[in-house]
């Protein structure tokens, strides 16, 4: 039996859960097929307006959260508004017997995440975030040449995603609801890069960008340093005119590139490190160089990799089997908790100009 599910929030993004659940066309781009595992039971939102769109869209709404919670047969809340109503929100779900998906991020603070992990183990409820860019293809296609050792160890990764049109939206803007490029797409890139390099964090080192004129970051750039020895870089631009590429990883035998949204993975491989004698000298500026000089065609290998096919139901399909107990939650308590760690540790090494011990 298909679970049913109560969004919380009904703007763009409990929009957006309300159409991947029903099926149909979302802001007359997206088309979703039906979810397979859920279906949708009822909306709440704060704002009278939002709640005539729910009716109007064929949703039924409730005039209040506590009237949507006590609905019996809802066995999953999706909370779907600004992040800093995340919390509270979650805790009312979770005390009233309800599975919780919460938007990314998860929260606004470390504490404020224990006291929600708390109230799901309290209540025995299953209770994650809903970090559906795991399932983005030219992420899935990127951590498929990572898992099969295409490029051989993995030396560093830099995910990189530019707009040149500001913060959207209101809230975004603002601190009090926890606003800023680094919670809106940073927690995403955190949260891909971890999953598939590993949550050993040693140290973080952050800027972030005011260049709008927002008391929130417009952009970021956060380095991570894993105990491996593994290096991760993420970067957000809001005020960018020229974007560079979207992923860019190197291994041990080799490096692999996404130069952009939709665009297939390259991927240059080094078949024989040892090219010595087959180089020349090229002209590079006002001199000549042999470091930076093409390597012998010889020893490389060009592949293009197409990107992968991806569902993104399937994040619903674990969430409702993790409720049924025949599988781990996809996005795990510890996960969340590095995650948030590490955001933590982004601002205050932007505020201090330190490095950030984990
Ligand atoms: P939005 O402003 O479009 O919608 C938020 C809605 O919440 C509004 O309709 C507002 O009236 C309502 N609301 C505010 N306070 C409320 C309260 N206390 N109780 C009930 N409703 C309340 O914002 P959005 O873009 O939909 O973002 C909502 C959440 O979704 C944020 O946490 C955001 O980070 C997340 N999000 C996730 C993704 C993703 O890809 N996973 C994409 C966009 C947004």
């Amino acid at each position: 039996m298909k679970k049913k599910v109560g969004i919380v929030g009904y703007g763009g993004m409990g929009q957006w859960h309300a159409t991947h659940i029903r099926g149909g066309k979302y802001l007359n781009t997206l088309e979703f097929r039906e979810s397979d595992v859920a279906e949708m039971a009822g909306v709440y939102d704060i704002d009278p307006e939002k709640r005539k769109k729910a009716e109007a869209d064929g949703f039924k709404a409730y005039d209040s959260l506590e009237a949507l919670l006590a609905v019996p047969d809802i066995d999953i809340i999706v909370v779907a508004t600004p992040n800093d109503f995340h919390e509270p929100i979650a805790i009312a779900a979770l005390n009233a017997g309800k599975n919780v998906i919460s938007e990314k991020p998860v929260t606004i603070s470390c504490e404020s995440l224990e006291r929600m992990i708390d109230a799901a183990n309290r209540n025995g409820k299953i209770f994650s975030v809903h970090q559906n860019r795991r399932f983005d293809n030219y992420f899935v296609g990127m951590k498929k040449v990572c898992d099969e050792g295409a490029i051989g160890d993995i030396i560093s990764l830099e995910s990189r995603v530019h707009g040149d049109h500001g913060i959207p939206g209101d809230w975004r803007k603002t601190v009090e609801h926890g606003g800023g490029m680094v919670y809106d797409w940073g927690v995403h890139m955190l949260d891909q890069q971890l999953w598939m390099l590993g949550y050993d964090v040693d140290r973080v080192y952050a800027h972030l960008d005011y260049l709008i004129g927002h008391p929130v970051d417009d952009g970021c750039f956060i380095d991570i340093f894993l105990k491996s020895g593994k290096f991760l870089h993420v970067e957000i631009c809001t005020y960018n005119f020229i974007p560079m590429p979207l992923m860019y990883m190197r291994g041990r035998t080799g490096t692999a590139i996404i130069n952009g949204w939709g665009q297939d993975i390259k991927v240059t491989r080094c078949l024989e490190w040892d090219d010595q004698d087959d180089i020349l000298p090229v002209k590079v500026a006002a001199g000549l160089s042999k470091t930076m000089a093409p390597r012998a065609g010889r020893t490389m290998e060009q592949l293009t990799i197409p990107l992968p096919k991806t569902d993104e139901h399937d994040y619903y399909r674990n969430f409702c089997d993790a409720i049924d107990g025949k599988a781990t939650q996809l996005v795990t308590h510890d996960q969340m908790r590095v995650v948030m760690k590490v955001i933590m540790a982004a601002f205050e090494s932007a505020r201090t100009n330190t490095v950030v011990q984990f």
